[in-house]
């Protein structure tokens, strides 16, 4: 592995106190040893040198919720939708989340990794460094161990570090009773899917999945090792964060409808709130209290929730500025939570930071400042990724 020299920085965010202007980043074998003003940095003989040309440099982007790996196509269903069809209507017309379970059902493995592939090419390209990936299309056990296999593979074969989470508690299978459901994923899916799931994640919401029930299940997963992420209080207030709260779960995600208690029960317990702006927009829903998060001292990540239904998001740029402009964080939160935010809702501690010892996932931007990213969210920015000290070269 080489030497990385980026010079010329000139506007360099650490997420390590005030930004750096007229600064410098060292890489070597993978890591940052050297962050600073360019006035104390290391010598350039022997590394190789990429000049920024007095551009802004943040982390990479770290998505730390996304349903990435699917087949099928949802946009005629889009349509309907915003031409004002209901959910109910769509639901009967073998819509919704139903139509990407039978896709993906029929889809081979080798189809839904290329797939995958090309999505996650995508994030890659526009600054994305670490990904978490849910499977949750299947909700049968053969093809729900298909898609955490598929995520493990596009991060092998792409060099990009994956964290895997099994979500066959996305909804119930189309085929099965409720509580045959939840006894097929505490008896069979569970025991399966762990070795391929870092985690296991619940949908927690009114006709879906009680707290009760999530509280069974994921206390299932915890005996297979998987640590508990909850999808909670998207559209109504259902008890998810509570519920992440008294079991110490590393996430609670969506949060749109959270209150003080619910913020001050995530931040007591350390559990993240990883908020989905792109899905608030996309629904014409409620936004995420960011504010009210971010100020009872939660650890707050935003994410593209990358799905089919309701956020088709593979870009984190946008999410930045929905999560300025809509959710109301500051330019600073919102950078934060989409890198240092992220990798901590991954247990990452050495991403999404540049400092000594970090991991050198950066992204050069087309700009001298960051805020350029909330401020022209149709623009693609990125002029260089960096992924562990090499400049990706968009073919990867
Ligand atoms: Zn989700």
């Amino acid at each position: 592995m080489s030497s990385l020299l980026l010079t010329g920085i000139g506007h360099l965010t650490t997420n390590d106190g005030d930004p750096v202007r007229d600064a410098v980043v060292a890489i070597d074998e993978g890591l940052i040893t050297y962050a600073g003003p360019a006035a104390d940095a290391p010598e350039t003989e022997g590394r190789e040198v990429l000049d920024c040309g007095g551009r802004a440099v943040i982390p990479g982007f770290v998505d730390a919720h996304t349903h990435l790996v699917f087949a099928g196509d949802r946009s005629d269903e889009f349509r309907r939708k915003m031409a004002g069809e209901g959910y109910q209507e769509i639901a009967r017309s073998g819509g919704g989340i139903q139509a990407t379970v039978r896709a993906t059902r029929a889809a081979s493995e080798e189809e839904l990794l290329d797939l995958a592939t090309e999505r996650v090419r995508r994030m890659i390209a526009t600054g994305t460094t670490t990904v978490e990936i849910k499977s949750g299309y299947g909700l049968d056990t053969e093809t729900e161990l298909r898609l955490l296999r598929v995520a493990r593979r596009v991060g092998e074969e792409l060099g990009i570090t994956v964290r895997t989470t099994f979500l066959g508690a996305h909804t119930v299978a189309p085929d099965l009773t409720r509580e045959r459901y939840v006894e097929l994923l505490v008896d069979e899916m569970i025991p399966a899917a762990a070795g391929l799931a870092d985690y296991c994640d619940v949908f927690v919401e009114k006709g879906v999945f009680s707290v009760d029930e999530a509280r069974h299940i994921l206390h299932a997963a915890s005996e297979h090792g998987m640590k508990a992420r909850i999808h909670a209080e998207q559209l109504t207030r259902s008890g998810g964060a509570a519920l992440a709260a008294e079991i110490g779960a590393v996430s609670a995600d969506h949060l749109d409808h959270a209150t003080p208690d619910d913020a001050a029960a995530l931040a007591e317990a350390g559990v993240a709130a990883v908020l989905c702006p792109g899905a608030s927009y996309m629904l014409r829903g409620s936004q995420a209290p960011g504010p009210m998060l971010w100020d009872a001292g939660c650890t707050v990540a935003i994410t593209t929730d990358c799905n089919p239904g309701t956020s088709f998001f593979e870009s984190m740029a946008p999410i930045v500025s929905l999560a300025v402009v809509q959710t109301g964080l500051t330019v600073e939160q919102a950078i934060w939570a989409a890198t240092r935010g992220g990798a901590l809702a991954l247990e990452l501690p050495d991403r999404g930071l540049v400092t000594e010892g970090g991991v050198g996932d950066l992204v050069v931007l087309d700009a001298p400042d960051p805020a350029h990213i909330p401020y022209r969210p149709a623009t693609d920015l990125t002029w260089r990724v960096i992924r562990s000290g090499s400049v990706v070269d968009g073919e990867s």
